[in-house]
């Protein structure tokens, strides 16, 4: 079988973001993954239960996705709800899929709280970015599930290339 790839489900123009958009990435890699069968969607944070539209949220104080599942950090949105538990089920749920559909890699949202693989944002809800994953890019990768995101796609052709 061919390697299947994690893709989150508004790369692939659901409109399932906090804003009840999508952000559709045109790339050719992606569609040619999409013919060759390859690509299992998902949307970790309506795994978890959450709504479309819903209040932004960001992983508090500087920290990431791995303090977020070792019980050390929390995600809160802008109402000031706190919603680390629909969170780490999402994440838990897209593992889950991941490893029964075969998946060793994952292409996943760049920035979000969920599946930003590189950046976050801070916490402070003023724009601000810090180098981190959300929780799902961070329990994906402590399962041996290689994260890419659109800024790295270039990089999972090659390790799928290298993958046969
Ligand atoms: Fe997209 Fe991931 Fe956010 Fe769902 S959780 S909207 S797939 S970035």
């Amino acid at each position: 079988m061919n390697n299947r790839i994690l893709v989150s489900a508004c790369l692939l123009g659901q409109p399932v973001r906090y804003d009840g958009k999508a952000k559709t990435l045109l790339n050719p890699l992606l569609q040619q993954w999409q013919e060759e069968g390859r690509l299992v969607v998902v949307c970790p944070e309506l795994a978890g239960g959450m709504p479309v539209p819903r209040p932004p949220a960001e992983i508090g104080a500087r920290q990431d996705g791995k303090d977020v599942l070792q019980g050390d950090a929390r995600v809160t949105d802008t109402s000031g709800a706190d919603v680390t538990d629909e969170f780490v089920a999402g994440a838990r749920i897209a593992l889950n899929v991941a490893q029964t559909q075969g998946c060793r890699f994952a292409l996943l949202m760049e920035g979000s709280p969920s599946c930003g693989s590189q950046m976050i944002y801070d916490g402070s809800f003023s724009g601000q970015k810090h180098a981190g994953a959300g929780v799902t890019a961070a329990l994906l990768r402590q399962n041996g599930i290689q994260v890419f995101s659109q800024d790295t796609i270039e990089d999972l052709r090659i390790a799928l290339q290298r993958a046969g």
